[in-house]
């Protein structure tokens, strides 16, 4: 696996793991497994859709630039638009504040058959708001055993879960935030606030490393992706996604075969007593 896998609970310390590593492929290398990757995800994305049994939660957190919506074009775009949303999470609004933090989540999830990716998630709840001191501390600790219940719940149903941190050096996201006020094409994307917010760099260390280990659990695992270089990030991102599918491929395609023949003889039957009621011959 490219990128590391996270499936329970314990301390994590992010300086453990690489931001740039390579899985000693060239660009080149990566980019054409990539390819054949992205094509066996849409296979399989196919297979989740028709069955209809399960579905796909894809949650992407990291730090500003770390290339959330580079993995969305890359990856969810990979794949047969029927099948999948984006639901983007951004500050909240009243309404979303004068409720629980999890109801404007609940209503994103992805229905069976559906893959639905995250850009930002329930984790800004532990990460952002901890940072800013939006809630108190007795309010965020909490929220790692609401999530992690949460999670269980949405396994429970069916929901295949894929935790997703993009993990960037702190010099890389200096090149990138520099790169968008020189590049006209990536201005837009610029944010005087990701500035003030890199300031605060440790402490948001501090609140990734509370939330990917007390929330890595079996049912909800968290993929460590190196993301130093966009085309490692999307390579590793898709070999996560096949790999938790791909267990899965058998029972759908006998649920296909079932659904298949149950069609079949839907149809027979009606042939059937359409012929009979067509009068006689001779
Ligand atoms: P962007 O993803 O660049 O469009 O920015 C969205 C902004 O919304 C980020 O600064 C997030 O930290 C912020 N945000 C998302 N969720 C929350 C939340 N639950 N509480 C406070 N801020 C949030
Ligand atoms: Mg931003």
């Amino acid at each position: 696996m490219l990128a590391k896998r996270l499936q329970k609970t314990g301390k994590v310390n992010l300086g453990d793991f690489s931001t740039s590593d390579t899985g000693g492929l060239t660009k080149e290398d990566g980019e054409a497994r990539f390819v054949l990757l992205a094509r066996e995800l849409e296979d399989l994305q196919e297979l989740l859709y028709a069955a209809g049994e399960n579905s796909l939660l894809v949650v992407l957190q990291g730090r500003d630039t770390s290339g959330k919506d580079g993995t969305l074009t890359a990856v969810a775009g990979a794949m047969n638009p029927v099948g999948v949303r984006v639901a983007s999470f951004k500050v909240p609004t009243s309404e979303e504040l004068a409720h629980d933090f999890l109801w404007r989540i609940h209503k994103q999830t992805p229905e069976k058959g559906q893959v639905v990716f995250f850009n930002r998630s329930q984790y800004e709840d532990v990460l952002v708001a901890r940072v800013h001191e939006l809630v108190p501390q007795s309010v965020w600790e909490r929220r790692f055993d609401h999530i992690n219940r949460f999670e269980e719940m949405l396994s429970d149903a069916g929901t295949l879960i894929v935790k997703l941190y993009l993990h960037l050096s702190e010099s890389e996201q200096e090149e990138r935030l520099l790169a968008r006020e020189e590049d006209p094409e990536k201005a837009w994307k610029l944010n005087p606030g990701d500035w003030s917010e890199r300031k605060r760099w440790d402490a948001y260390t501090a609140a990734y490393e509370d939330a990917l280990g007390r929330c890595a659990t079996p049912h909800a695992p968290w993929y460590i992706v190196p993301s130093d270089r966009k085309w490692f990030r999307n390579l590793a991102v898709a070999e996560s996604l096949v790999t938790v599918l791909e267990p899965y491929r058998t029972s759908w395609e006998k649920k296909l075969m079932k659904i298949g023949e149950n069609q079949k003889a839907a149809l027979a039957k009606m042939r059937q007593e359409e012929s009979a009621k067509k009068p006689g011959k001779g």
